[in-house]
């Protein structure tokens, strides 16, 4: 008997006796300790069995380990093969089910399945796909090498392109502030000369209404009378009169 923790002796078992089994009989379908598979080789019914060692029975997929080789409707031995079908059959079920069905003799079939092409096909396919995902994987991860490279030139590129802008708004800025203190310069210069100018023209203002004020506390009446004409701004003064 299997189960989930181990595989246990199935002749002791009917003795209500557990213990663990050493071998499995794929012939009897059930597990025998060290003792009973002594029996079972010496016993003229299971001589012929080929046992095999219990770890090796549990390296058989869970899916193949669960075919038997007796029906579970007539708990008789499977005989034949119905291809129809694709299922076993014992010599009950080829008298109920598959009266009219091509049968193939289990004996014939089973020689060659462990050599058969099925098998070669499956394991060729296997290989396939095996290669196949390792060139997937292999392409996959040359893509994300390229997105790298990728992503790394851009980043290059980009700060090319943001030196050259840098560079570019460098010589704008140093232009412009080039350009405005020429004309601020241009426009300080011009200012200067009129104040200048301005300045020059308020000493000339002062020393005429200092004039007028002596003049008219200090100076006799005909004094003041042509002063009056000579003390006009120079340009309109009438120079026959004012002349020393
Ligand atoms: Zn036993
Ligand atoms: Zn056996
Ligand atoms: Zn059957
Ligand atoms: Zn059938």
């Amino acid at each position: 008997m299997a189960t989930a923790s181990g595989t246990f002796c199935g002749v002791c078992e009917t003795q209500h006796v557990v213990r663990e089994a050493d071998y499995w009989c794929p012939e009897c379908e059930e597990g025998l300790c060290t003792l009973c598979e002594k029996h079972h080789q010496a016993s003229r019914a299971t001589r012929n069995h080929e046992v095999t060692s219990v770890n090796d029975y549990k390296r058989i997929p869970p899916t193949i380990a669960s075919i038997n080789q007796y029906c579970s409707d007539h708990e008789k031995k499977y005989q034949h093969y119905c291809s129809e079908h694709e299922k076993l059959c014992c010599p009950l079920c080829i008298t109920t089910n598959h009266k009219k069905c091509d049968l193939l003799a289990l004996d014939e079939i089973i020689k060659t399945s462990k050599t058969s092409a099925l098998f070669d096909m499956m394991e060729q396919s296997l290989k396939d796909m095996k290669s196949n995902i390792k060139k997937i994987v292999e392409d996959r991860k040359h893509n994300l090498e390229i997105i790298q490279q990728q992503r790394q030139k851009m980043k290059t590129d980009i700060t090319k392109i943001r030196n050259k802008i840098n560079k570019h708004l460098d010589k704008l800025e140093q232009q412009i502030q080039q350009d405005i203190q020429a004309v601020e310069q241009k426009v300080q210069s011009q200012l200067e000369r009129l104040l200048s100018k301005l300045s020059d023209h308020g000493k000339t203002i002062d020393k005429i209404q200092n004039d007028i004020s002596s003049t008219k506390s200090f100076a006799t009446d005909i004094q003041t009378f042509f002063g009056g004409k000579c003390l006009r701004p120079i340009s309109k003064r009438k120079r026959s009169l004012c002349s020393p």
